[in-house]
C-alpha cells in the first residue's frame, strides 16, 4: 500500500480527523485549530497549544549524546565513533504522536515542522561547536538509511527527507553515503544488548556516493559530517553508522582528518 492509498483509506474511515489534518495552510499542522499569526517559518503553522507543547531540550546534561539528564549509555559505550549528538526535543508523548503521524500515517504537513526542529538542533550545535569553523562548518549531511523492506512499506525514508530539509535551510549538500546491509527488526522493541548485537556491521558506506561526498569536501583542514535521524535512543544506530562512515572514509581517503556529528529531532 502506498502512502497515498493509505491516506485515502484513512480519509474514508476518519473523515473529520483527516480533514483537520489536511487543513494545512489555514489551520494548525497538527490539530487543525486556528494558527497564531506572527510566528515565522514552519513553526508558524502551529496553534498556540501545539506550539507550547514542544518539549525543547534547553540544557544538555550529557555532552556526548545531548541528553538533558544523566545518561548511562554513553558511559558504558567502549568506542564512540561520533563526537556528539544533539536533538531538538525530548521524545515525549507529543513528539511520539507527531512522528507517528508523519511516518506511519502519511501526514506530510508535519514534514516542514520536523525539518525545522532538526534545523534548530543544528543551529544549537553550530553555536556550541562550530563558532571558529568559518563559513562552511559542515561539509555534508548523511541520512541514516532504512532497509529496502521498510522503504517499501513506508514509501520514504524520514531521515533522508529531514536531512534534505536541513541541507536546504543551511546550504549543506546531502549525500546518501550509507547503506543498510540487512533488515533488522524494530530497534525500539529490543533490549540494549540485543540492539548492540544487531547493529554490528548493519551499515556500510556506499563507495560511489562516498567518493562524490569526499570530492566536494576537499582536503584542506578538518572535515565535518553530520548524520541525520529522527530519533536517538541508545545511540547504537548512530554509532554503527558513524563507524561505517569512518571505515569507508579511511579506505577512500586515508589520512583525511574528519569528525562525525549526529543530529536528531528527538532524544528518547
Ligand atoms: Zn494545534
Ligand atoms: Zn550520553
Amino acid at each position: 500500500m502506498t502512502t497515498g492509498d493509505l491516506w485515502q483509506s484513512l480519509r474514508k474511515a476518519f473523515p473529520l480527523f483527516t480533514s483537520l489534518l489536511a487543513a494545512g495552510g489555514s489551520g494548525c499542522a497538527v490539530c487543525g485549530n486556528r494558527c497564531e499569526p506572527g510566528r515565522q517559518g514552519a513553526l508558524g503553522c502551529l496553534c498556540k497549544r501545539c506550539f507550547r507543547s514542544i518539549p525543547w531540550i534547553a540544557r544538555v546534561y550529557c555532552p556526548v549524546c545531548g541528553r538533558p539528564e544523566q545518561c548511562p549509555d554513553c558511559a558504558r559505550r567502549t568506542r564512540t565513533a561520533f563526537v556528539a549528538n544533539r536533538s531538538a526535543v525530548r521524545y515525549d508523548s507529543t513528539i511520539r504522536e507527531w512522528l507517528a503521524l508523519y511516518k506511519y500515517r502519511g501526514h506530510e504537513a508535519l514534514e516542514p515542522l520536523l525539518g525545522e526542529l532538526l534545523t534548530a538542533a543544528y543551529r544549537g550545535l553550530a553555536a556550541e561547536r562550530f563558532r571558529e569553523a568559518g563559513p562552511r562548518p559542515v561539509h555534508a549531511v548523511i541520512p541514516v538509511p532504512v532497509s529496502e523492506a521498510r522503504l517499501l512499506e513506508r514509501g520514504f525514508n524520514q531521515a533522508e527527507r529531514l536531512a534534505a530539509r536541513l541541507g536546504e535551510a543551511e546550504g549543506i549538500p546531502l549525500f546518501d553515503a550509507l547503506r543498510r546491509t540487512r533488515h533488522s527488526a524494530k530497534q525500539s522493541a529490543k533490549t540494549r544488548g540485543a540492539r548492540l548485537r544487531d547493529t554490528r556491521n548493519l551499515f556500510k558506506a556506499d563507495e560511489a556516493e562516498l567518493a562524490r561526498m569526499l570530492e566536494t569536501a576537499g582536503r584542506d583542514g578538518r572535515c565535518r559530517f553530520v548524520l541525520v535521524d529522527d530519533i536517538y535512543t541508545t545511540g547504537s544506530t548512530a554509532n554503527a553508522c558513524a563507524q561505517a562512515l569512518a571505515e569507508g572514509i579511511g579506505q577512500a581517503a586515508p589520512g583525511l582528518r574528519f569528525d562525525v556529528y549526529v543530529l536528531t529531532v528527538a532524544r528518547s
